[in-house]
């Protein structure tokens, strides 16, 4: 006998069923459709009066139609329990009209009284997967635009560098002509010309050479980019050393560079690692108050996988705002007239390590002086000397 609450849980499972917006499908053993529910109809365009004792191939693709019925053999056999099994999947449906679409299904095996069904939850996800397939070419399309324009922007910056470099290059001779010539001017008519005529040619060979600074500062950078970068073990200390050798103006009583020994070995290029140094002691010696004597001291510092290359000054400082900024090409925070430069000694540094795979940065308050440092992958297979201190 039916009880009040056995006839309203079976009237809510019929109205889940009729309701539901995806199709369900009953079968019993022989694959012959018991169960058909409104959405089924609209899904698979056939109505349920003619649907219902139709084998459930019907709505398979030929093709699947030997492992569908290989699968509802064995389906829940090897299952815990063997009573009620449940699987999900995907697969394809056949509508009537003969249509293939893909579904996701997932069916579930009932026993009882010695007799089997088996129900599946259809769920039709053709939109979903053109909409997915769309999203995916639209991907694709956006990818192909984004390579194409990253092609067409490499080759213009390709161009412009190579442009820029032989502009540069070629400046040189006529810059140095111009220098040279006023020098001889000078040196043989100086006393003829007078004032102030050998005032305006001494302006001439400062411009022409400063010039010429810029010009092999262009050139250095473009020089970065176009050049492939090959990554050894650098001896730091042996090249930081050499470099402070051949400078004068970076020795006792000039100027005081110390060293923190022994400096770690680095992996990177030696070339362009040489002109970093060059250029960060260049500014720290620089870059000090007048009347004052610069004091330089590197160090290195292991952390991790890298090693940081320190340089710290006694130098003016620089104000936290453009910490970033001075590492842009021709960023200057100080008037030439103060401190000679092209504003691109930084650039060419920040260019060189991270070509290096690395990092540069700086710690600075005004007045505080300045601590820059690279950062480079550890050596690879050098010994690492102990860590200074
Ligand atoms: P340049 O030295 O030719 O001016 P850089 O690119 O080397 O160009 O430096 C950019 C600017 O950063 C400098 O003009 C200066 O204002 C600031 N700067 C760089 N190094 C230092 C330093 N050690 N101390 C103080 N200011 C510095």
């Amino acid at each position: 006998m039916k009880t009040g609450s056995t006839v309203l849980a079976q009237r809510s499972y019929a109205a889940i069923v009729s309701s539901a917006m995806d199709a369900i499908i009953s079968i019993d053993a022989q694959q012959r459709i018991v169960l058909f529910n409104p959405a089924a109809e609209r899904i698979f365009g056939v109505p349920a009066r003619e649907a219902l004792g139709q084998p459930i191939e019907r709505f398979i693709p030929n093709r699947f139609r030997g492992t569908h019925a290989d699968h509802v053999k064995t389906f829940g056999k090897t299952g815990v329990g063997n009573r009620r099994m449940r699987e999900a999947g995907d697969a394809i449906g056949l509508r009537a009209n003969g249509e293939e679409f893909p579904v996701e299904c997932s069916i579930s095996r009932v026993e009882s009284g010695g007799r089997t069904q088996f129900s599946a939850v259809v769920r039709d996800v053709s939109e979903r997967r053109r909409t997915e397939e769309a999203l995916r070419q639209n991907e694709q399309r956006l990818e192909k635009i984004v390579a194409e324009r990253t092609a067409e922007l490499r080759e213009c910056i390709a161009e412009l560098e190579a442009f820029s470099y032989s502009l540069s290059h070629d400046m040189r001779a006529p810059l140095r002509a111009i220098r040279d010539f006023s020098q001889v001017v000078l040196a043989e008519n100086g006393e003829k010309i007078g004032a102030p005529g050998t005032d305006y040619l001494k302006i001439v060979i400062k411009a022409a050479e400063r010039l010429d600074r810029l010009t092999q500062d262009v050139l250095t950078f473009a020089r970065l980019s176009c050049q492939p970068m090959q990554l050894e073990a650098v001896d730091v200390e042996k090249l930081v050393r050499s470099i402070i050798s051949e400078r004068p103006e970076w020795q006792p009583p000039r100027a005081v560079v110390e060293i923190a020994s022994p400096l770690l070995p680095l992996g990177g290029n030696e070339a362009s690692l040489t002109q970093c140094v060059t250029n960060l002691l260049g500014n720290a010696v620089k870059f000090v108050a007048h009347g004052t004597t610069p004091w330089v001291r590197i160090s290195t510092e292991a952390g991790g996988d890298k090693v940081r290359l320190w340089f710290a000054d006694n130098g003016i400082g620089i104000d936290k705002r453009v910490h970033r900024k001075i590492f842009d090409m021709f960023q200057r925070q100080h008037s030439r007239a103060e401190y000679e430069g092209s504003g691109l000694g930084l650039a060419i540094v920040r260019r060189a390590v991270e070509r290096m795979g690395g990092e540069v940065g700086v710690v600075s308050e005004p007045g505080q002086g300045s601590r820059f440092w690279i950062e480079l992958p550890k050596a690879q297979g050098a010994e690492q000397p102990k860590l200074a201190i």
